[in-house]
């Protein structure tokens, strides 16, 4: 019989279950994948790190096992990397954005920022659902759900499944601008932070569960990157057919400027993404309750913070 203690350990180490496979395609590369970067090393961690790192939130357990979310300081070759991607296919395809610097004017720089999001956020939804899985079947072999009838963690990482199927179909539509070249089918709203220190970089799918699109939900890929020691640029990205929609959704968000326009691009990055990394020196001059809040609400990333 399995033990209640022996369950928490297997949740703990299940928590570090990823795939490792390329996902480039039809998923049919049979290469080994390497740790990808979804935010460019070189230029974009540069700008951010403090002493080769940077800050971010990962998932922490409290004394009642139960997750909790954390500031914590990561080494700047393991910030935002994700095994979704062989070494060939990520060079070949993000090659012009990782050996030339952004231009935003480039509609192909700025799908495949997008592209890249959508690497990281299917490798991740596909982790979901692996852990869901082996949490269930875990369950199921100490005898706490039956097998084979429907029960509430089973229909759970089902839907986890579900979700990264999903998230591969909506793939399937930036593939096809990915292999005919054409860039201008995928729609950008970018807004240029003058003045900014970098103190953000982030990189993040996210969906609109209140806006309906077809039989799913309206989707929008954020980035925002330091592009010199005083600039940064926020770009939202979105395939055609949703862009009156998702147009809507960002004129309805973001209609400030100046330190509002930081502040409401901020808010939607916390109450929309976990890939997000911020500069350890500007972080280190927040006091403890905005390091609190921050962790644990929607208030965060003053981004114009110097
Ligand atoms: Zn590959």
């Amino acid at each position: 019989m399995t033990t209640s203690n022996e369950l928490i350990e297997f949740q703990y180490r299940v928590m570090t279950a990823k795939p490792n496979m390329c996902l480039f395609g039809n998923l049919d590369c049979k290469k080994t994948a390497i740790k990808a970067h979804s935010l460019q090393n070189s230029t974009i961690f540069e700008l951010l790190s403090s002493d080769g790192h940077v800050i971010t939130i990962g998932i922490s357990r409290d004394e009642n096992h139960k997750p909790i979310s954390k500031w914590k300081r990561i080494g700047r070759n393991l910030a935002s990397t994700f095994t979704g991607l062989c070494s060939t296919h990520d060079n070949s395809i993000f090659e012009k954005i990782d050996k030339n610097p952004i231009n935003i004017q480039d509609k192909e720089h700025l799908f495949l920022l997008a592209y890249r999001a959508l690497y990281k956020e299917l490798h991740a939804n596909l982790a979901a659902g692996i852990q869901s899985q082996m949490s269930y079947l875990k369950l199921v072999d100490a005898g706490l759900y039956p097998k084979g009838e429907p029960s509430p963690p089973g229909l759970f990482a089902t839907a986890q499944l579900a979700n990264a199927y999903r998230t591969q179909l909506y793939k399937d539509t930036f593939d096809t601008v990915y292999y005919e070249k054409t860039w201008k089918t995928i729609s950008h709203e970018v807004y240029e932070l003058h003045d900014q220190t970098p103190i953000i970089g982030c990189s993040q799918l996210f969906s609109v569960d209140y806006v309906r699109f077809r039989d799913s939900v309206l989707r929008i890929i954020l980035n925002i990157l330091p592009i010199t020691p005083n600039s940064s640029v926020a770009i939202f990205s979105f395939t055609e057919e949703e862009s009156t929609l998702a147009r809507d959704y960002i004129n309805s968000r973001i209609f400030g400027d100046g330190p509002l326009l930081k502040y409401q691009i901020s808010k939607i990055v916390i109450e929309n993404t976990s890939n997000f990394f911020i500069n350890p020196a500007t972080f280190s001059k927040w006091s403890k309750k905005r390091k609190m809040k921050s962790s644990t609400t929607l208030q965060i990333l003053y981004l114009n913070s110097k």
